[in-house]
């Protein structure tokens, strides 16, 4: 249960990690979260992933977040009589709508909303960026092209339009059905990929109906823009730099990065950074200097979560590759100038009795060098600005909320303990230092700050700021 690790580990499921053993090796070896990629698998192997890391939060004890991603409103073209071609470089290339198989002049683009949106003079990026076309001409169904990169091209590649906010649903029939399926099943966050608007978050929320929180993709031009309005519809962001990387220039991710997480941590929702983190332990066991370097560079930036795509979920190193961000995370969260970086991009409490009593007790068991904070909460709203105050002593959260303990497992520094609510004074002190002592956070007579609500069990309460030592209390929990 002790994990004294701040940052949090997503880990990606699939073929390489798709049975109890595995899984539970990555829950051990430090995965906090587990995603589940609706782009891939279907419904059956995605129930039957969820099923087996509830089993193995039942066997650890630590409860696990479960983050079901939907694919969005993904472009792709059509396909090829041959099944690829290869684009020359300054050769024209038209895009389509007619539905037969394309070659080295045409190729379709079966999405009708694309021929409304887009201009001449701007780009097309096809198969992740890798081929770029330059618009010349746009007609009502056709878009003449000029191949500015060229490359192989083959069946159903996808489209990148970064210049134009495209007028797409938020969802498409794919991910409603998905959406659906995700929530009957009892994930905690949904992602939403592909978000170009406020509008877009807004809609999802709807369908969401508060049954799941609910994290931006942040990969569009167009998000970045609209961040802080984005932000404040979301319950997470996710720096998807993947596809960030084609719709804007590579060099431009790291400031966004940098950004999109200042901006979450203002705002007081948890911040993901995703793709390619240690990428090449999808093949090897050991990662390359590069990439120990981006994971420090994302726990250094505040990010609450960094997370594995393919390494945990189609590698061969899954294993080693989430112990290789929990060693990370580690070392850099015991540098000085992790902490100092921390109190530079942090903002003040809002003039909110969550957010006084979040910074006091921030300060209170730094002066008294307190071994731990515990934090009562019920919707997790607490626990979210107590975590925003990025405080040293170690934060304990107790909540009755299963589904709260579980949401809150990929929020910077919060380790959750499903327990019953406290009935009274006596009772929150006897269950705050029973959480402390058995789960190795403090020794008897340490002292721990407790924050919590008066009256019990009441919401949105938190009024109390209490200094314990921590007593032989044994109490259940
Ligand atoms: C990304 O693009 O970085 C991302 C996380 O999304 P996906 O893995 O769905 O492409």
């Amino acid at each position: 249960m002790h994990r004294p690790r701040r940052t949090r580990i997503i880990a990606t499921l699939g073929p390489a990690s798709d049975n109890f053993e595995m899984i539970k090796k990555l829950s051990e070896a430090g995965a906090d979260v587990f995603r589940l990629n609706m782009s891939h698998g279907d419904h059956a192997t995605t129930t039957k992933l969820y099923n087996i890391v509830r089993e193995v939060e039942k066997e650890t004890g630590r409860p696990i977040g479960v983050l079901a991603d939907l694919q969005g409103p993904k472009l792709r073209i059509g396909e090829f009589s041959g099944g690829s071609i290869d684009l020359e470089t300054g050769q024209t290339f038209i895009l389509d709508m007619i539905d037969t198989p394309g070659d080295e002049k045409r190729v379709q683009l079966p999405h009708p909303e694309i021929y409304e949106a887009v201009q001449p003079n701007t780009e097309l990026l096809l198969n992740d960026g890798k081929i770029r076309l330059l618009i010349d001409k746009v007609e009502k169904q056709k878009i003449t092209t000029t191949v500015k990169v060229g490359g192989e091209l083959s069946n159903r590649k996808g489209v990148n339009v970064p210049s134009a906010i495209l007028p797409l649903a938020a969802l498409t029939e794919k991910d409603k059905k998905d959406l659906s399926f995700a929530l009957d099943l009892g994930v905690d966050w949904i992602a939403l990929s592909f978000v170009q608007r406020p509008e877009d978050v807004k809609e999802a929320r709807n369908l969401v109906d508060g049954r799941a929180s609910i994290m931006a993709k942040i990969e569009k031009p167009s998000a970045v823009h609209a961040i802080d309005e984005i932000i404040a519809l979301s319950d997470g962001v996710m720096v998807a730099r993947g596809d960030m990387g084609v719709e804007m220039p590579m060099e431009q991710v790291p400031p966004k990065q940098k950004k999109i997480i200042r901006h979450a941590r203002r705002a007081g929702i948890p911040a993901v950074v995703a793709t390619q983190m240690l990428e090449s332990m999808i093949t090897s066991p050991v990662p390359t200097r590069a990439e120990v370097s981006d994971v420090a560079n994302a726990v250094f930036d505040g990010a609450d979560a960094i997370m594995l795509s393919a390494e945990s979920a189609a590698g061969m190193y899954p294993e080693e590759a989430v112990s290789m961000m929990n060693r990370i995370a580690l070392s850099i969260e015991r540098e000085p100038s992790y902490r100092r970086m921390l109190n530079r991009d942090s903002t003040m409490p809002e003039a909110t009795t969550a957010d006084a009593i979040s910074a006091a007790a921030k300060q209170v068991a730094k002066t008294i060098e307190a071994q731990a904070i515990v934090c009562y909460t019920g919707s997790g709203s607490t626990a979210l600005r107590a975590s925003r105050e990025r405080p040293q002593a170690p934060l304990l959260v107790l909540t009755p909320n299963i589904g709260t303990a579980r949401r809150l497992a990929l929020v910077w520094g919060l380790n959750c303990v499903y327990s019953q609510d406290a009935v009274n004074f006596q009772d929150m002190i006897d269950k705050a230092c029973t959480v402390c002592h058995e789960y190795g956070y403090a020794a008897i007579d340490d002292r721990i700050v407790i924050m919590a609500g008066m009256p019990f069990g009441t919401p949105g309460k938190t009024n109390v700021l209490r200094i314990s030592r921590v007593q032989n209390s044994h109490v259940k929990i």
